[in-house]
């Protein structure tokens, strides 16, 4: 991996550089929130920030997007939209987030032969370029570590920024990320064994920040045995069913597709869904399999520690913690997974 550092004040011509060529995306603020956005001026990012409330997910897997439109005349026409062909650039990811899209990855570009790949996912995937930044201070809520990753994880990223004062040190991961860096090399210089030194204490020291962790050690058999437990129906009663935890989720990708249309003229749009609402599973005859949200309550937590490794090989979960940090009702993920590994069975 090779090693270069940025001076601070020339952030903003590396940013006018790259929104030159590529579309850039990173956090802005607006209305005091930050979230990813496209951005025309380097001076609009704000990385002032931790984690967006709204994960960046939704630059790839889009919270609406139209499939095809339709118009029916003497006869039924269907055009299917022109995708962005931009290449594009998405910068200030936090390395949780970009683990997020490698979850992502298998459920909507296929695993194997045959499967079927998203061409909407795909093709924005495929043309991203991701540039992370490092976690100094973590927040109260982050568990990456519990997954074998880090505030500082360069393993999901093509370029990882990590701010050691009045410098970025810049890990070049991919060559994704070298051809990026290579048209802007003027801006750069080699790395030093000081910024090495510090880097690796910045990484150590937001490590050691972490102060919640989720043990999922042998959590995937255990769950095994307790779909019957009540467990799922006493997290159930305090549950008010308002899917926060799976729309703020950088891994969850329940959608739904809905035709809109006007007169002769529509679209079929694919919209963001959750499996914590009745509706996701209702079935046109009536019938609904998991009608109470107990069912609800267990299939989330069964679908990220349970079928997600045993289909993917992978927990879907970030350790981001958002989910812990804004549900109404105070419902901790580490907390279930603590008493799941507690559970007589
Ligand atoms: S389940 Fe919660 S902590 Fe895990 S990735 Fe989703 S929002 Fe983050
Ligand atoms: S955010 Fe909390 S209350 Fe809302 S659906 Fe999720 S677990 Fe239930």
């Amino acid at each position: 991996m090779e090693n270069l550092v940025l001076s601070k004040e020339k952030l903003p011509e590396m940013l006018t550089e790259i929104a030159s060529k590529y579309a850039l995306f990173g956090p802005i603020e607006e209305n005091g929130f930050t979230s990813f956005k496209h951005i025309n001026n380097s001076q609009e990012i704000n990385l002032d920030y931790l984690l967006t409330r709204i994960s960046p997910k939704s630059l790839i897997f889009q919270q609406t997007e139209t499939l095809f439109t339709f118009n029916k005349g003497k006869e039924v026409k269907v055009n299917t939209p022109k995708t962005d062909e931009a290449k594009r650039v998405i910068f200030g990811i936090r390395p949780c987030d970009a683990r997020g899209y490698s979850i992502l990855d298998p459920v909507f570009e296929g695993k194997k032969e045959g499967d079927y790949k998203d061409p909407f996912y795909t093709k924005k995937r495929n043309r991203s370029t991701l540039i992370g930044l490092s976690c100094n201070k973590p927040d109260l809520n982050c568990f990456c570590t519990s997954f074998d990753d880090s505030p500082a994880s360069a393993k999901n990223v093509d370029i990882l920024f990590t701010d050691i004062g009045e410098k970025y040190f810049v890990d070049i991961v991919t060559e994704k990320g070298k051809e990026l860096i290579e048209n802007l090399s003027k801006l750069f210089s080699k790395a030093s064994e000081e910024n090495r030194e510090v880097r690796e204490k910045v990484e150590q020291d937001a490590i050691n920040a972490i102060t919640r962790h989720m043990n999922t050690e042998g959590v995937v058999k255990k769950l095994d045995k307790m779909f019957n437990h009540d467990l799922w129906q006493k997290t159930a009663m305090r549950c008010v069913g308002c899917g926060i935890c799976t729309f703020l989720c950088p891994t969850c990708h329940c959608f739904d597709m809905q035709d809109e249309a006007i007169l002769k003229e529509g679209a079929r749009i694919r919209v963001w869904d959750s499996c914590m609402y009745p509706e996701y599973t209702m079935h046109a005859s009536g019938h609904n399999p998991r009608p109470a949200r107990m069912n609800r309550v267990r299939n989330r937590i069964y679908h990220k520690f349970s079928y997600f490794p045993k289909n993917d090989k992978i927990f879907a979960c970030t350790g981001c913690g958002r989910c812990i940090d804004y549900c109404p009702v105070n419902i901790d993920i580490i907390d279930i997974i603590a008493k799941v590994k507690e559970a007589k069975t």
